[in-house]
């Protein structure tokens, strides 16, 4: 049996505006700021979309869906990812984990991790025990310790041949 495996690394990082809420993984979390952004400011779902891409080779997030094209103005990052999940299809490439870290000081992510793993895990048709999310803060150095922004980066495994049991 040969297992051809792929590996993705994507980063991403918004910055806080004005606003009452942040979307991360496809769930709307209540916040005193708002993210600055051209979609709806997804870091993990871009960091997520970029890893794919990277392990698949098929570039980046800018490339498929550019900040220029009025269609993905406020655009929900979940259908992004849907529509990176099906380039993976036609490529006959399935996700076998996703890894994502969060660096931020707030907001609190917690109490919503299991929707988020349960919104990327049903896009990317894999089980929710594929998907781990996790999340850090800088312990208030630097920008992100400001509150300037948060980040996200994601690691993948993709393959081409059959998961072994
Ligand atoms: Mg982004």
């Amino acid at each position: 049996m040969t297992l051809d495996m792929r590996i993705g690394h994507g980063y991403d990082a918004h910055r806080f505006g004005p606003g009452d809420h942040v979307v991360l993984a496809g769930v709307r979390i209540p916040h005193v700021r708002g993210i600055v952004a051209h979609s709806d400011g997804d870091v993990l779902i871009h960091a997520l979309c970029d890893a794919l891409l990277g392990a698949a080779a098929l570039g980046d997030i800018g490339r498929h869906f550019p900040d220029s094209d009025p269609r993905y103005r406020g655009a929900d990052s979940r259908e992004l990812l849907r529509a990176v999940q099906a380039l993976l299809q036609a490529r006959q490439l399935r996700v076998v984990n996703a890894d994502l870290t969060l660096v931020a000081e707030a907001p609190r992510v917690a109490a919503h991790v299991n929707d988020m793993r349960g919104f990327l895990a049903a896009d990317l048709a894999i089980g929710i025990d594929a998907v781990n999310i996790k999340a850090t803060t800088t312990e208030g150095m630097g920008w992100i310790g400001r509150g300037e922004g948060l980040a996200a980066h994601a690691v993948v495994l993709i393959t081409s041949g059959s998961v072994p049991a």
